[in-house]
């Protein structure tokens, strides 16, 4: 029988009942960069850490286990995760790109692998004809499911059927619900992509990222390409992230609960215009994220009815903070405006909606009334 997911972020089947490593519960963060050889010709399995490291290993089998994929790779933040799997394509190559992603993918996309001669169609995956874009040339699918900032919910499972139909491969960055609550892979994705600083990590205090993927020959290419660039997670981080994943199941949770009663709370404020939340049965993508997902997420982007308004919402939060970032304990307000957000040409902020009245909330997991307290107070004095 598969185990449970919370299960799963505290207990790696395969270990069971060994006592390696003097039978430390919390897995051993192995400061090397190196190995000694017992012999010429010999190895312990561990010859240098960029290629090997117990520690990342441990991280990345804990990943894999939780996607349900064969292979993960841990890497030293979400961006560098991306520019790694950019490697596996070549000039002339064609990717359909959602036009909604984090910000710094559309930065990557355009300055640097548009540089190497990729080329990038974005569209709007969720509502767009996908069939129509792809070409001789077309390569690959990129998603976000939800999208960052703009929560757009994409049907994954009838992505992957176009994609599989036109020998494309398809990748979902999977970082707003985290494994705990969509398992991408399992509805035919081709690659997982984590920023791992963000729910996985969940304490705002670790940069991480990963791809995960159920393919043999995908992970082939990208150990290849892991150990020859070598942006590969330290030790140190991948210990506080397999630390972080051990109580993934209750902050999500929490987190989520949260953010759908902070949801309902804003949609009754007059100087909310707008509030996009997948949990509210309103929101277009509801009945898919019902479907393909096991909970919508603590992410929520909310429109004001002026930039003033924004403004004074993030002069005025206190415990909130206003800050970059997502999917950590504390709840964090941003302005993808002039944050995540800021490099994206303005055809494509206008495009998905993002104006300067925009504002993310990322939903932590303190009591619900003080947030709500807070909110109260900020809204009185709008
Ligand atoms: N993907 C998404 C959806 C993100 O929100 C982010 C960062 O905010 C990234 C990727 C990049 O991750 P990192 O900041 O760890 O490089």
């Amino acid at each position: 029988m598969e185990r449970e997911i919370e299960t799963k972020c505290l207990h790696l089947e395969e270990d069971e009942g060994k006592t390696d490593h003097f039978g430390a519960i919390s897995y051993p963060i192995y400061q090397t960069a190196t190995y000694a050889h017992p012999g010429v010709g010999q190895s312990t399995g561990c010859d240098y850490s960029r290629l090997q490291n117990p520690t990342r290993e441990h991280l990345e089998k804990m990943v894999a286990s939780l996607e349900g994929g064969i292979d993960a790779l841990a890497l030293s933040s979400g961006m560098a995760a991306i520019s790694l799997l950019m490697e596996l394509f070549k000039p002339g190559d064609h990717i359909i790109a959602d036009s909604d992603l984090y910000g710094g993918c559309i930065r990557l996309f355009q300055n640097v692998s548009d540089k190497n001669g990729i080329q990038f169609s974005n569209i709007d995956c969720c509502r767009e004809d996908i069939e129509s874009y792809i070409t001789e040339q077309t390569k690959a699918i990129y998603i976000e499911t939800p999208t960052n900032p703009m929560m757009n919910v994409t049907d994954i499972a009838a992505t992957a059927e176009i994609a599989h139909k036109h020998g494309l491969l398809l990748i979902v960055d999977n970082t707003f619900l985290s494994p705990y609550f969509q398992n991408p892979l399992k509805l035919g994705a081709d690659v997982v992509v984590h920023s791992g600083t963000k729910y996985l990590g969940g304490h705002n205090d670790t940069l991480a990222g990963f791809l995960v993927t159920g393919r043999e020959d995908i992970s082939e290419k990208l150990r290849f390409l892991i150990k020859t660039t070598g942006a590969g997670l330290a030790p140190f981080d991948s210990w506080l992230i397999l630390r972080g994943i051990k109580t993934l199941g209750i902050r999500m949770e929490r987190a989520a609960d949260n953010a759908l009663k902070i949801a309902k709370w804003l949609t009754a404020q007059d100087v909310v215009t707008k509030v996009i939340y997948p949990g509210l049965p309103d929101h277009p993508g509801y009945e898919i994220m019902k479907k393909q997902a096991r909970g919508f997420g603590a992410m929520l982007t909310f429109q004001l009815k002026d930039k003033e308004s924004a403004l004074a919402v993030l002069e005025k939060v206190r415990m909130i903070r206003f800050a970059e970032s997502l999917g950590g304990v504390e709840t964090l307000i941003t302005y993808p405006a002039t944050q995540t957000h800021a490099d994206v040409p303005q055809e494509i902020l206008e495009k998905n909606g993002i104006t300067d009245a925009t504002l993310r909330l990322s939903v932590g997991i303190e009591n619900v009334k003080d947030l709500l307290a807070e909110l109260e107070s900020v809204f009185a004095s709008l």
